[in-house]
């Protein structure tokens, strides 16, 4: 069984040790395909060397909203170049989106993410988004911008929000969240969705695993989230992950 890891921070220092040596405890554990999403300016430049060297591996480009405050000023340039530059290994926008716990007002967090969105519009990319408690304004903007497609990656949420994504073709990223009982809203939603809607990920080394709490998050607990699905969905691990493989396939044009 092979599982794509839709969003894991593949590049980020939790994994500096010895990053090939982490890839291969992923790729053990089933996974062979993991997209890096891009933050922050800085980071940019290393990406496609990093997805030069760990095959199965893509990344994105864009601006978190937790970075935006501390991007320069020349950033949108910055992005439409590394992206004029970047090829097929470059599968995304992202991660942008909104989030209202970042002290940045929300308009600057807007107009950053609106930027993309128009970006990944032109460029006929799908955008990966991150949202918190932000569903509602990302829905906005994107009924009035809709890119080829993209994800909302951990998703938390309602049914009527995952539908109301799912309606614009943006599937649901499902991470770790479904692994905690307590999750009870995101775990109904995520099981009344449709299976077409949803991708995997970890966002590793963040949002861990229940039992895991307090360590790094790694793209080897992959399968375990595939599992908690497979619970929750009641539907045979291996009928999920087929239409899961062929969903993130679908979703990257990988
Ligand atoms: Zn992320």
């Amino acid at each position: 069984m092979l599982l794509t890891d839709t969003h894991c921070h593949f590049d980020f220092d939790a994994f500096a040790d010895d990053r090939p040596a982490h890839w291969r405890r992923a790729q053990a554990a089933g996974v062979h395909r993991l997209v890096i999403p891009g933050v922050e300016e800085a980071q940019w430049p290393g990406l496609p060397a990093l997805c030069r060297q760990l095959s199965g591996t893509r990344y994105a480009l864009g601006l978190h909203p937790w970075w935006v405050e501390s991007a320069s000023a020349q950033w949108q340039e910055r992005l439409v170049a590394a992206l004029d530059q970047a090829g097929p290994a470059c599968v995304a926008i992202g991660e942008t989106g909104l989030d209202v716990a970042c002290k940045l007002a929300m308009t600057e967090q807007e107009d950053a993410f609106v930027f993309q969105l128009k970006l990944a519009c032109e460029r006929g990319l799908p955008v990966i988004m991150h949202s918190h408690k932000a569903h509602d304004l990302l829905l906005k903007w994107l009924r009035r911008f809709t890119p080829v497609g993209g994800v909302v990656h951990g998703f938390a949420g309602s049914l009527q929000q995952a539908e109301a994504f799912w309606k614009l073709g943006i599937h649901l990223g499902v991470g770790g969240t479904i692994t905690y009982e307590r999750a009870q809203k995101t775990r109904n939603t995520i099981a009344a969705m449709p299976l077409e809607s949803l991708v995997l990920e970890t966002d590793a080394p963040d949002m861990p695993l229940c039992g895991f709490q307090g360590q790094p998050n790694h793209p080897e607990r992959l399968p375990l989230i595939l599992q908690a699905l497979a619970g929750i969905r009641t539907e045979p691990v291996e009928r999920l992950a087929t239409a899961l493989e062929s969903n993130a396939g679908r979703l990257f044009a990988w």
